[in-house]
């Protein structure tokens, strides 16, 4: 891309970046883009345009959700061919939801479209937002001799690591280093230099020419997390709620589940019932092998889909996403097999 047409859209979603300490109550409260602007004088220092796009009021990423997402999406899409990539401020609560959500309802992407944040907002003196911000500018807008974008894809960068969107998990509510892919390499390690794992990413070769939105989602899911000592009633009731069309069931290690036969039972008869289940497991890294033990196997045969080493936020976003397109229950059980945005290796 000519250096005179590379320009950067901000979306300012909320979150600690832009937050401020009240001084009365001391808790952090969204302060606007303009005030966060203020505070990171050396984006004025890149030669290129920087468009700003604001959530008004901003959001804690707490409240993030379904319409929000679609929000994005209509951002981006109405302004694509404007700009040489995206970078969304968001807070790191549900980043990593929403990273996953964009890729689905991002079919095509050409582009990056870069997720990033803080853990302390950019008005102290020690924040790590700055940095994140004027990276993920960089990142944005990168490009090959041809001028092709090297990361046409929702990533979060966030202090040393551009990481695929929806392979990131949150997994530290304190340190700066608080994402993590665990189950997919980083396309990018950043320190004195960027350096890139172009091999990693999508390759803009690869990618269909348009973009194609989708707005569609379905939040008839739900999440049951086993424990040992869980109780018939609360499975029950989890599977038994009304308009419940799928969920995503974590697992201990390579995605095994208590053998009792009330347990099975009551799967089965979930996904006879045409609920979809989704094996994933609690571990943070690994994968879901339901042929490797009797307690994994047993799940399969009442009609368990293997999640593979999808995160959590990925099968949930990936199973709303496809709920919304009306897909039947086995056409869902057979694409959550199925990488769609680089969020599963089989
Ligand atoms: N509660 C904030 C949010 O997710 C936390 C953060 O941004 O780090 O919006």
């Amino acid at each position: 891309m000519n250096p005179d047409e590379t320009s950067v859209l901000l979306i300012y979603t909320g979150g600690t970046i832009g937050m401020i300490e009240n001084p009365e109550t001391g808790t952090l409260e969204n302060f606007s883009l303009e005030q966060l602007q203020k505070h990171i004088p050396e984006l004025q220092n890149f030669t290129f345009r920087i468009d700003t796009y604001q959530f008004d009021p901003p959001m804690d990423s707490s409240d993030m959700d379904p319409e929000a997402w679609r929000k994005l999406v209509h951002i981006i899409s109405d302004h694509y061919t404007k700009y040489a990539g995206f970078v969304i401020l968001h807070g790191t609560d549900t980043m990593a939801y929403t990273a996953s959500a964009l890729s689905f309802m991002l079919e095509g992407l050409g582009k990056p479209v870069i997720l990033t944040g803080s853990q302390l907002p950019i008005g102290v003196l020690r924040t790590d937002g700055k940095e994140n911000l004027l990276t993920s500018i960089e990142i944005a807008t990168a490009c090959d001799e041809k001028g092709m974008p090297l990361i046409p894809e929702v990533c979060i960068f966030f202090e040393n690591h551009l990481m695929r969107g929806n392979r990131t998990t949150k997994m530290n509510a304190e340190n700066f280093n608080a994402f993590r892919s665990f189950n997919y390499p980083a396309l990018a390690s950043v320190g004195i230099h960027i350096k890139y794992n172009l091999s990693l990413s999508h390759r803009p070769g690869h990618i269909a020419k348009d973009l194609i939105p989708h707005y569609a989602l379905d939040t008839n899911i739900a999440i049951l997390k086993l424990f040992p000592g869980i109780q018939e009633s609360v499975v029950a009731s989890i599977l038994s709620i009304k308009g419940l069309k799928a969920a995503v069931l974590e697992t201990y290690g390579s995605g095994n589940a208590p053998q009792k036969e009330w347990f099975i039972k009551l799967l089965q008869q979930a996904c006879e019932q045409g609920i979809v289940l989704v094996n994933v497991t609690q571990c943070s890294a690994g994968t879901v092998e339901m042929e490797r033990y009797e307690t994994g196997y047993q799940l399969l045969q009442a009609g368990v889909v293997c999640g593979y080493d999808s995160t959590t936020e990925s099968a949930v976003t990936k199973l709303m996403f496809l709920l919304g397109h009306g897909y039947t229950p086995s056409e869902i059980r057979k694409q959550m097999a199925q990488p769609l945005a680089g969020e599963i290796t089989r």
